[in-house]
C-alpha cells in the first residue's frame, strides 16, 4: 500500500471533526489582550507555503511558531506529485536555455485566461529559480529536471525526488526537518480558531488556538500568516461558491482543507477573489486511482454508451464535463491494447492496478462493455462511429467533436474500459495579497500584520494552472513573507 493510501485512511477518520473553524467578530473581540510574546511570527499550516515561510523566517533570525491542526503536514502538499517550475536553474543543466522569465509569465497568464493578477504572476515567474535553488541549498530538496513535457510545463518541470512518494510528501518532510533544525516552534494538533488583533491599533497580533487542553491564545510581534490551504473539502463553501458541479466531485487531495483561509480572515474584511475558480481532474473516487492521460487516449462515454465530451480538451475541462454533464459524475474511457502499451500512460495504468480500481477487459468491445455494466451494442456502435471518423479524417463532424491532434484508433484487442469521475483538486479563491504576501482589504490596503500564502490566497490562478505553478507560488510567497517581515 502506498504512503498516499495510508495517509488517506488516516485522514478520512480525522476529517470528520475538522470542518468549521469559523471565526466570528465576537470571538475576536472577546479575546483578552495579552502582552506580545517574544515571538515574531505565527504561521498557520504546515504545507509547502507555511513551511517555506517558517524555514526562511528562522534562517533570517526571526522567532517563529508554526501551528498545524493535524498531527503532521496534512494538506494538499502531501498529495502533490511534487512538480515545481523553474526557467534557468542548475538542475536543468542548460536544457531549457531557450526559455525566459517573460515566456513563463506569458504562459501563466495564458492559462489563467489573462485573469491572473499580473503582479503576483510576474513575482512567481521572476522568483521561481532562486526559490528552487534555495529549497535545495536550505532544505536539501532534490529535483529531477530537464525532461521536455507538453506545453505549458515544457522543460520547466522540476520533480521533487527522494525516498518519500509522492514528491509533495518528500517536500514537506524535508522542510519539517529543516524547520526543526532551525529551532522553529512547531506545534502539531494545534488548530487556530480565530485571529486576534491589537484592540487599539487593529494590527493582527495573535491567534486563538484549540488543543486537547482546550482554548488559549498566542501572540506575535509581527503578525500571522494564513497558510491553511483553500476550501476544497468544505462542501458547504464549494456549493456556495462553485455550485453543485463542484460539490459532487470526490476529493483528489486532502479531505481536511476546510476553508480556514476565508473563515479566519472574514472578520477583517479582506478582498476575497476568484472563489468560483478551482482545479479539477479525473479520479476513480472510491479508490483514489488517477487515469490522468488515459482520458485523452480513447473514446469517452457516459452510462448510456454515448460520447458527450471532446477527448481533445484538457483533462480539467473533461473532468468538469463529467461532473456537470452526467447525472452521477461517472464516465468511461474505452481504449485498446495500443493504449494499454502506450508508455505515456504507464503511470496511469499503474495507478489503477496499485489502488485496486476496476478496469474492464474484453476480447471484444461488447465483452468489455458487458463487464462494465454498459449496453454492449451501444458502446460498440459509438466506438465504430469514432473509428470511422478517425480513419476518414472527419472527427470535426462528430457530435461532440474530437479535437485531439492525433486521435488513436480503438480497434486492437483486447479492449479496456476505465471508469472515472471528475474530482476536486484545489480551490483558487481566497483573500487577495500583494507581492509581499500582505492580505489586502476591500479598499486594496494591506491589513496590518495579516499575511497569506499558497492555496489560501486568491488572485493568482483562474480556470487552470500551469502544472507545478501552485507549489512554486506557495514557496515563492512563503519566502517573500519571511523576507518582508524581516525587513
Ligand atoms: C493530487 C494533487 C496533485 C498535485 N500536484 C501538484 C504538483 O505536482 N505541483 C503543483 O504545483 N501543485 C500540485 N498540486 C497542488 C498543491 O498540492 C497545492 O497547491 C499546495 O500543496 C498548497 O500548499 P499550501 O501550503 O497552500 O497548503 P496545504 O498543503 O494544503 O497545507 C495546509 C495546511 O494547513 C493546515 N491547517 C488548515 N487549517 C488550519 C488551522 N485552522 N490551524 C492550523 N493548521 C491548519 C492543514 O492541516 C494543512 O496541513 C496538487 C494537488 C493535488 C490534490
Amino acid at each position: 500500500m502506498s504512503q498516499l493510501t495510508n495517509r488517506r485512511g488516516f485522514f478520512k477518520t480525522a476529517a470528520a471533526g475538522a470542518i468549521g473553524a469559523a471565526a466570528s467578530v465576537e470571538t475576536v473581540m472577546a479575546a483578552s489582550p495579552k502582552a506580545s510574546a517574544d515571538r515574531d511570527l505565527i504561521i498557520l499550516g504546515a504545507g509547502c507555503g507555511g513551511l517555506c515561510c517558517a524555514v526562511r523566517a528562522a534562517e533570517l533570525g526571526l522567532k517563529v511558531t508554526l501551528l498545524e491542526k493535524m498531527s503532521t503536514s496534512a494538506g494538499n502538499t502531501i498529495y502533490a506529485a511534487g512538480f515545481l517550475l523553474g526557467v534557468h536553474t542548475s538542475f536543468q543543466a542548460g536544457k531549457n536555455d531557450a526559455d525566459s522569465v517573460d515566456a513563463f509569465y506569458e504562459d501563466m497568464m495564458k492559462v489563467s485566461q489573462g485573469k491572473g493578477d499580473p503582479k503576483l504572476t510576474r513575482k512567481v515567474a521572476e522568483d521561481a529559480d532562486k526559490t528552487l535553488e534555495w529549497l535545495h541549498k536550505s532544505a536539501g530538496i532534490n529535483f529531477s529536471a530537464g525532461s521536455k513535457l507538453v506545453w505549458p510545463m515544457l522543460s520547466r518541470a522540476h520533480l521533487v525526488t527522494g525516498k518519500v512518494k509522492p514528491g509533495g510528501g518528500q517536500l514537506s518532510l524535508s522542510l519539517i526537518e529543516r524547520a526543526k533544525a532551525l529551532g522553529v516552534d512547531l506545534r502539531f494538533n494545534t488548530k487556530a480558531v480565530a485571529i486576534l488583533q491589537d484592540e487599539k491599533t487593529g494590527a493582527i497580533n495573535g491567534v486563538r488556538i484549540k488543543t486537547k487542553e482546550g482554548l488559549s491564545e498566542l501572540r506575535s510581534k509581527k503578525g500571522v500568516v494564513i497558510a491553511t490551504g483553500g476550501f476544497s473539502a468544505n462542501q458547504a463553501m464549494v456549493t456556495q461558491y462553485i455550485g453543485s458541479g463542484g460539490a459532487k466531485m470526490p476529493i483528489r487531495g486532502s479531505r481536511i482543507i476546510a476553508g480556514e483561509n476565508i473563515a479566519l480572515t472574514a472578520p477583517f474584511l479582506p478582498k476575497v477573489v476568484n472563489v468560483d475558480q478551482y482545479h479539477c481532474g479525473p479520479i476513480h473516487g472510491p479508490t483514489g486511482a488517477n487515469p490522468l492521460n488515459i482520458v485523452n487516449n480513447g473514446v469517452c462515454i457516459n452510462r448510456k454508451g454515448e460520447r458527450f465530451t471532446n477527448e481533445g480538451q484538457t483533462y480539467v475541462q473533461m473532468s468538469r464535463d463529467v461532473a456537470s454533464m452526467t447525472p452521477d459524475n461517472w464516465a468511461f474511457m474505452v481504449t485498446d491494447q495500443t493504449g494499454r502499451e502506450n508508455p505515456v500512460l504507464a503511470n496511469d495504468w499503474d495507478s489503477y492496478a496499485r489502488l485496486g480500481a476496476p478496469v474492464y477487459v474484453g476480447n471484444t468491445i461488447e465483452e468489455a462493455a458487458k463487464k462494465a455494466g454498459l449496453d454492449p451494442a451501444k458502446v460498440a456502435a459509438t466506438v465504430a462511429e469514432y473509428n470511422k471518423a478517425v480513419k476518414e479524417d472527419k472527427r470535426g463532424a462528430l457530435v461532440p467533436v474530437n479535437t485531439l491532434p492525433k486521435a488513436p484508433l480503438v480497434e486492437k484487442a483486447p479492449f479496456y474500459i476505465v471508469p472515472f469521475q471528475g474530482g476536486m483538486t484545489a480551490t483558487f479563491g481566497g483573500p487577495l495579497i500583494n507581492t509581499n504576501g500582505q492580505v489586502l482589504d476591500t479598499e486594496n490596503r494591506p491589513i496590518d500584520g495579516l499575511f497569506a500564502v499558497g492555496n489560501a490566497v486568491g488572485g493568482l490562478f483562474y480556470d487552470n494552472y500551469v502544472g507545478g505553478a501552485q507549489l512554486t507560488s506557495a514557496a515563492v510567497f512563503g519566502v517573500a513573507v519571511a523576507e518582508f517581515v524581516k525587513g
